[in-house]
């Protein structure tokens, strides 16, 4: 069940009126690491319902006021939009993420940027278009989301997210998703 994980009324709430039953065994495994602050590497793959694995624990700890700023990479826009999706069918309190993924207005992105936004939801290549152009700073990240991490370097975003990962200079907690 899902309760068992620690998730709070408030998104098990959400979680029954999305539809979700059982947990996958990505959720039982991920959900009390990231709820307990840890680090965490996750084994999954598209379909194995990682997103909520990492939206729901983190989604919480804003709630909470444990945690403010998240930033999540991942190699391609259809995954970041996919991302970004889920966290609006989850969405609670009016928590809100910014989109930024190449194919996309820069102008409407920098404009998103001005307003209030817990969620930083990118692919590296259009991160680093608005990190070389001043437009957010990542200093005030406190944890960082890797999906699809194996693509990332399979893609040849190594040095990349290298980068990005240097500038997230108070990041707290990291996690990691592979295939
Ligand atoms: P993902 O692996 O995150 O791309 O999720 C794959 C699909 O499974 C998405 O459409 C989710 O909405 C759905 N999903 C995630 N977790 C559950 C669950 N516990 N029960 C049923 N469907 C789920």
């Amino acid at each position: 069940e899902f309760k068992a994980l620690g998730l709070s009324d408030l998104m098990l709430q959400k979680v029954a009126e999305i539809g979700y039953v059982t947990p996958s065994e990505i959720q039982k495994g991920i959900i009390p690491v990231l709820l307990g602050g840890s680090d965490a590497i996750g084994k999954a793959k598209t379909g194995s319902g990682k997103t909520a694995a990492f939206l729901l624990p983190v989604l919480q700890r804003i709630v909470l006021g444990e945690l403010k700023k998240v930033l999540i990479i991942s190699p391609t826009r259809e995954l970041s939009m996919q991302i970004y999706d889920e966290l609006l069918l989850f969405s609670v309190n009016g928590i809100k993420g910014v989109l930024l993924v190449g194919g996309k207005d820069m102008k409407k992105q920098v404009q998103s940027l001005a307003t209030e936004y817990n969620f930083i939801i990118a692919t590296t290549g259009r991160l680093m278009d608005h990190l070389q152009r001043g437009n957010l700073p990542l200093n005030d990240i406190e944890l960082v989301i890797l999906d699809e991490a194996d693509r990332l370097l399979d893609m040849g975003f190594l040095d990349e997210t290298r980068e990005i990962m240097d500038k997230v200079v108070n990041k707290k907690q990291t996690a990691l998703f592979s295939a």
